[in-house]
């Protein structure tokens, strides 16, 4: 039994000081698990850079020259929210790198599952656009590289926000499927119940959008009555989290209820259909809290749960969702 951890260490060069979005979450991360008793147990490699040709089967020509041109003049910003530091072009790619790396170790049976302490975070990221905090979408480059191998590839997303890049880049094929819960309305607007693919990407994009107020009782309901009964019947040959956590319940980016343990349920939930899991860090913004969530998904990954003291009020609830997305989907999938 092994789980495999790629730090990305040269993120530090990846910063802006006010942004929320910024270093000090990595070192937070890694001071919380350092005090687990499982964190031994670990095993940690270092990410090889993603070689530039591997960008573009996910990303347009234009878009990876505007990031290097940026990290080459110095550093800037792509647009309000997204910045670009000198060394940003290589990190970013090294973190893509090491995401893809320790996913194609899972896969083989080398790990039985991974962990991506990188950033900048990615699923945001379209194909032609670098946004929201993210320069390129990791989690969609790393389901690229297994899908073309000829393996079907999950990626549930539980970020308070939707993941519009790896929507926007899996929206017409059915060898990667989307699933994703988030508040809305709420950055970056997308994410409706409707949006479902296209051509024969049609019935693999599942979103939930959520009010204010939804927690775990919400989601708990969700993953039972969609996102794992299709889960069961699309058979993944592996499954992704674009792991965020500004859904916990005390995230100032946030709005969703979820408390610190519920993020270890989940993994616990989808390790019964397919127990190849890979996740990635995306968003996460409290940094008293959200090493706190991480902690409790590596301890159900490694075998050794914690139960970690939290709670809040959930005020929602998701039957309306559950109603609409089963109508939606029910020529793609019973429900
Ligand atoms: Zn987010």
């Amino acid at each position: 039994m092994s789980t495999e951890v790629v730090y990305l260490k040269e993120h530090i060069n990846h910063d802006s000081s006010g942004h929320p979005e910024n270093a000090k979450r990595l070192h937070a991360i890694i001071n919380e698990i350092e005090k687990t008793f499982f964190y031994k147990d670990l095993v940690f490699i270092d990410p090889k850079i993603l070689p530039e040709e591997m960008l573009l089967h996910v990303h347009s020509d234009e878009m990876i020259q505007q990031v290097k041109d940026i990290s080459f003049e110095g550093g800037g910003w792509i647009d309000m929210d997204t910045y670009v530091c000198e060394q940003s072009y290589d990190i970013a790619r090294l973190a893509a790198g090491g995401l893809v790396q320790i996913s194609k170790d899972v896969l083989k049976g080398k790990a039985d599952n991974a962990f991506a302490l990188v950033r900048p975070p990615g699923h945001h990221a379209t194909k032609g656009r670098s946004m929201g905090f993210c320069l390129f979408n990791n989690v969609a480059i790393a389901a690229d590289e297994i899908a073309r191998n000829g393996k079907k590839v999950l990626i549930f997303d539980h970020d308070v926000h939707h993941g519009n890049g790896t929507q926007d880049i899996f929206y017409d094929r059915k060898d990667v499927m989307y699933q994703s819960f988030h508040l809305y309305p709420h950055y970056p607007g997308t994410g409706d119940t409707s949006e479902i693919g296209i051509d024969p990407g049609e019935g693999y994009t599942i979103n939930a959008p959520l009010s204010h107020g939804n927690g775990d009782k919400a989601i708990s309901t969700l993953l039972d009555k969609i996102f794992i009964p299709i889960s069961h019947q699309f058979k993944p040959d592996i499954i992704f989290f674009s792991a965020g956590y500004d859904s916990h319940n005390s995230d100032m980016l946030g709005g969703l209820k979820l408390t610190a343990n519920f993020f270890g349920k989940i993994v616990a939930q989808f390790q019964d259909i397919q127990p190849k899991i890979v996740c990635t860090l995306e968003g996460g913004y409290n940094l008293d809290w959200m090493g706190k969530c991480i902690v409790s998904q590596l301890g159900v990954m490694t075998k050794q749960p914690m139960n970690i003291s939290d709670s809040t009020v959930e005020s929602s609830n998701a039957d309306d969702i559950i109603a609409t997305l089963k109508s939606e989907l029910k020529n793609h999938w019973v429900l």
